[in-house]
């Protein structure tokens, strides 16, 4: 799946041949297979790049490109960049802390005024800089926490249950089912890949908003920032001396949630569900932290930048379930394998 969509976005560049001249540093770029497009690196990390095409931008293997490509990223991780447009640093430089600015990047976002000595102002994730006093005239997105001014926010990117998204996370915000169950689809067999087994009972998807989560929560005494739920049940049946354990489950997932967003949290709740048909119980460092090695499967294979930001944030969360837990997940998994981490997860199963 990811494969095709990464086939497609190499031929989306060669319609927007030279539609865009005002990119800094765009170039062709040659991939080891003989394919070709035009496009500016925007940020490069161990083994990937990301490339930018016209307003799309996506990850790629380094490794799939030419030897004058790698070369050239090579000399583009080593200039120094400013730290909010990404772009190489030239002579009009200001400098802050550790972050090093263009003089024209280096403005509050809200207000727009330059930053004078002795002012206080934010550096939010994305490299967005905003006057301390002025946080309160701007939204932060609630998908990948990036700030952006109030005015002029569309009506669009605030929903009706409070949250608001940034234009570039709206663009590819999902609010129908027919993406979801593509999505389902997708990532079901994505956890195959890895021993995932597909649910025996029916799982049914319902896009909520964030009150009606929190309502389904508070029903099974569930709490915390959530962005999806599952509710399973299961009915036995015995007749003649055998006994038949039939299951259902319910993955409420929150409207409005960018692609890459919505298939960590969609691959998270059904680790859960696979756990649920299994009866496996534990503390809840061990039952989210194996549910966010599905969201970690999924989200590498991801080619959006926000998958990215997103794995980022898994890596650093501080919450002692969902960070720890993951994190302690995750070095087991590295240690024994995805066969033998679902072998120790089900031996904490009970019987129906
Ligand atoms: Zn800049
Ligand atoms: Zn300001
Ligand atoms: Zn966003
Ligand atoms: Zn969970």
């Amino acid at each position: 799946m990811i494969l095709l969509t990464r086939i497609h976005l190499l031929l989306i560049p060669f319609l927007l041949l030279g539609a865009d001249s005002a990119w800094a540093e765009k170039r062709t770029w040659t991939m080891t297979n003989g394919r070709r497009a035009l496009a500016e690196l925007t940020f490069a990390e161990g083994s990937f790049i990301f490339l930018r095409f016209g307003p799309l931008e996506r990850r790629f293997e380094l490794n799939e490109f030419s030897q004058v490509d790698r070369e050239y990223v090579r000399k583009w991780v080593g200039k120094e960049r400013c730290a909010a447009c990404n772009l190489p640093l030239t002579t009009r430089i200001k400098k802050t802390a550790n972050k090093t600015y263009h003089l024209s990047c280096f403005h509050c976002l809200a207000c727009g005024k330059s930053f004078k000595g002795g002012d206080r102002f934010i550096l939010g994730q994305w490299g967005n800089l905003v006057h301390s006093q002025h946080q309160s005239q701007t939204f932060q997105c609630g998908s990948c926490r990036r700030f952006f001014p109030r005015r002029g926010a569309s009506t669009k990117q605030q929903f009706s249950d409070g949250r608001v998204v940034c234009r570039v996370c709206l663009q590819d915000a999902v609010f129908d089912k027919e993406t979801l169950s593509e999505l389902h689809t997708e990532l079901s067999a994505m956890m195959k890949d890895k021993g995932i087994a597909s649910p025996e009972g029916k799982v049914e998807f319902k896009l909520v908003s964030k009150r009606e989560l929190n309502n389904q929560a508070k029903r099974i005494h569930v709490g915390g920032n959530l962005k999806g739920l599952t509710v399973s049940r299961f009915r036995k049946e015995s007749s003649k001396g055998e006994t038949t354990v039939t299951f259902s489950h319910v993955i409420y997932v929150l409207f409005g949630m960018p692609k890459a967003e919505l298939r960590s949290v969609i691959s998270h709740e059904l680790m859960h569900v696979w756990l649920n048909e299994r009866g496996v119980e534990g503390p809840a460092d061990v039952i989210e932290g194996f549910c966010n090695l599905g969201s970690d499967h999924v989200l590498r294979q991801d080619p959006s930048r926000l998958a990215v930001h997103l794995m980022e944030n898994m890596k650093t969360d501080k919450s002692p379930v969902y960070g720890t837990g993951y994190r302690k997940m995750i070095a087991r998994l590295k240690q024994i394998g995805w066969a033998r981490m679902l072998n120790e997860m089900q031996a904490r199963g009970k019987k129906f």
